[in-house]
């Protein structure tokens, strides 16, 4: 096993590192806490700088404009970027936006492609992805699946009640999972322009965390007309090209999370130099390096199990184990790390004068999103028991 970064990886690592430091930690206080959002202009700048430096889709394969990383590079690259929480979106590559054109590029047909992916990749368009729905639909477990689509000579008629679709106010088209005939088996995945008449964007779901580009909206879906060639690969795949977007998905989800657990003990640590306590600096006590040593030791773990996934992915094999628990390790991390930080900065880590408690508020969805940690441990549990998987 070599653990050596290869020289273009780390390259790639250190430019990542170097935009976060010089843009975007210190746009972070432009982020407008009534909104839940950061301001217009600095996003337009901070994406054109992106660009200037070669860090845009970095995830993406070259012939897209990405940079051709594997799995393992992408991890390497998307932890440094992970460092500033507005950093992936100011690369275009955040959720949901970067595991749709992950979708896209693995299932679009040409026409797909050139109308949705091309203009994602380029920044002009944002995207959703929708299956989760309030009850009794589905959440955690997709057998409640409700939205329904029923085919109509070329088309199909899509009724449905969605939520929690990140990104989907000023989004261009979401991509919507669906039963096709009332049929389970028969799962699909639509893309639907946002113009469609009979779509409905409800409402921005309001959240403890930040609203980002387009918030975590509440949608509806009453007798949307759907042309049968917006099917995203073929009738019946939609579980299965949930598994193309979502395994990366999480991964990607970790490895940015890794980032931002790196980035809470660092300012953690710096408050820790400065400040006395009981005749020393708290970073003289053994008490306060204990928590850093068992932080630090966690986000090296997860950031390995991260990358074995990846790893696992890019070899073509089934990754749905390590996949759990590289997404159950991280978040739980992440949580633990940035309650961590902000115990060692006491009042001062409560307050908005440092980001941790953003950090705090946004990182409790971690947890819960893209399969609550119980649903992980779940997955883990039943490979371990039916023996597919070895301790
Ligand atoms: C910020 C944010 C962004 C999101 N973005 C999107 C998006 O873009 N698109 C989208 O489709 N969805 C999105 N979601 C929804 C997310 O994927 C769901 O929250 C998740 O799938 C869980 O569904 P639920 O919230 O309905 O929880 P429920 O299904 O109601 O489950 C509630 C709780 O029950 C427990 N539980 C569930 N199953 C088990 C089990 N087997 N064993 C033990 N305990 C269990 C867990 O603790 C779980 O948290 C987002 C959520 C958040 C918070």
């Amino acid at each position: 096993m070599d653990f050596q970064i290869p020289d273009d990886v780390r390259a790639v690592q250190e430019r990542a590192r170097d935009f976060v430091n010089t843009h975007c930690i210190p746009a972070e206080k432009r982020y407008d806490f009534s909104t839940g959002r950061m301001p217009e202009d600095v996003c337009r700048q901070l994406r054109a700088k992106a660009k200037e430096l070669g860090l845009w889709t970095p995830h993406l394969p070259t012939e897209l404009g990405g940079l051709g990383l594997d799995l393992i590079g992408t991890g390497l690259v998307f932890s440094e970027l992970g460092r500033s929480p507005i950093a992936p979106y100011m690369c275009n590559c955040d959720a949901p936006d970067e595991g749709n054109m992950h979708l896209l590029h693995m299932a679009a047909n040409a026409a797909q492609a050139e109308r949705f992916l091309k203009p994602l990749v380029a920044g002009e368009i944002r995207s959703g992805f929708a299956m989760t729905e309030p009850p009794p639909g589905t959440g955690a477990d997709p057998s409640l699946l409700r939205t329904n689509a029923v085919r109509d000579g070329d088309d199909f008629i899509l009724n449905g009640h969605k939520w929690f679709c990140t990104g989907a106010n000023g989004a261009d088209f979401v991509i919507v999972m669906a039963r096709v005939n009332d049929s389970f088996r028969r799962t699909t995945m639509f893309l639907v322009p946002t113009d469609s008449p009979g779509y409905q964007m409800v409402r921005e779901v309001d959240v403890m965390g930040s609203h980002g580009p387009g918030g975590h909206c509440e949608l509806l879906f009453k007798d949307v007309r759907v042309p049968a060639d917006m099917v995203l690969g073929k009738v019946g795949e939609g579980f299965r090209l949930s598994q193309v977007r979502l395994g990366p998905a999480r991964l990607t989800h970790c490895m940015r999370w890794v980032g931002l657990a790196r980035r809470s003990m660092e300012i953690a640590r710096e408050y820790a130099r400065d400040r006395d306590a009981f005749g020393q600096k708290l970073s003289e006590h053994e008490g306060i390096q204990w928590m850093f040593a068992e932080c630090a030791t966690d986000i090296e773990m997860g950031l390995l199990l991260t990358l074995k996934a990846g790893w696992i992915i890019d070899q073509g094999l089934d990754s749905r184990h390590a996949i759990s628990m590289a997404k159950l390790h991280v978040s739980e991390t992440l949580c633990r790390a940035i309650d961590t930080a902000i115990q060692i900065c006491g009042a001062t880590g409560y307050s908005r004068d440092l980001p941790l408690e953003l950090f705090y508020r946004d990182a409790r969805a971690a947890r819960l999103a893209d399969g609550p940690s119980e649903v992980h441990k779940m997955v883990i549990g039943r490979g371990l028991m039916s023996g597919k998987q070895e301790f």
